[in-house]
């Protein structure tokens, strides 16, 4: 497969983004047409897109190479899982003072709340740390793609991490006031883009989930579904989706469209659908 050259500059800008767990770094240049460009070492579609994740290298040697080696990498499609009655997850969410950054791959939200907003699954506690979204989804269900995914990305305080994944449609009639003001507040990033602003209100991560009572989840081990491709990743994609306006979809794609990794064989997945929502 064609290697790709990447200088060592370009390289040691790049720190972990997007579903990654710590906030990303990055930097701009400025193209022949005033805009300004990311120098991102990969993106989704072209010579550094999805399928080339795992070559790009650079003086040292392979970037992610986990991204074309992994055995375990995320999205997948969602479909004839394991059904199982397992335990619900404990959302532990409290509001507090956001950041928002337009890091050039996705829109995300970081909390500033880490140490008491949390989640806890299987006994044990992952601290949230951010929130963000692909469009479409990333993750399909029974082949089929949302029209967006939000991700709040948890970590432990053993670096494992943990994603709750929520799928949402277009269609409804009513605006989705939990998404409301996460999507408009997006709009702070306007001109600010690879800096962290701050958001004139806070997103309450409650907000953004099913009801309760339907917080059913699928759940796997995966990856990340960006460089650098880490597995161990504790999945968790609601099986209920959130209806949404169109013209909320439509306000998320003006930022990206097409910020989706396509889906991953699932052979060598373990993927149990819950069947308890009391929660
Ligand atoms: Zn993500």
């Amino acid at each position: 497969m064609k290697k790709m050259y990447l200088s060592p500059l370009f390289v040691a800008m790049f720190g972990l983004t997007a579903c990654g767990g710590t906030s990303s770094s990055s930097t701009t240049d400025a193209a022949a047409d005033g805009h300004a460009t990311h120098t991102s070492t990969w993106s989704y579609e072209g010579w550094n897109g999805p399928t080339y994740w795992g070559d790009l290298i650079g003086h040292d040697g392979t970037l992610y190479p986990t991204c074309g080696t992994g055995t375990t990498q995320s999205p997948i499609n969602l479909t004839a899982a394991d059904q199982q009655a397992l335990t619900n997850i404990t959302f532990n969410y409290t509001n507090n003072t956001d950041t928002v950054i337009n890091n050039g791959h996705t829109v995300q939200v970081n909390a500033s709340d880490t140490a008491t907003s949390s989640i806890t699954v299987d006994g044990k506690t992952y601290k949230v740390l951010q929130v963000h979204f692909h469009s479409p989804s990333e993750h399909e269900v029974d082949g089929k793609l949302a029209d967006a995914e939000f991700h709040i990305v948890h970590q432990a305080d053993d670096d494992s991490l943990a994603v709750v994944g929520i799928l949402l449609n277009g269609g409804a009639s009513t605006e989705n006031a939990g998404y409301a003001s996460l999507i408009t507040q997006f709009a702070e990033t306007k001109g600010h883009e690879y800096s962290e602003v701050n958001l004139t209100s806070a997103i309450d991560f409650n907000d953004l989930l099913p009801a309760a009572g339907s917080r059913a989840t699928y759940r796997y081990t995966g990856s990340l579904t960006t460089p650098p491709c880490s597995e161990n990743v504790k999945w968790h994609v609601m099986t209920s989706a959130i209806d949404v306006t169109d013209a909320q979809i439509t306000a998320l794609k003006e930022y990206f469209d097409g910020n989706n990794r396509p889906v991953n064989a699932i052979d060598k997945h373990v993927l149990i659908q819950d069947t308890t929502a009391a929660q």
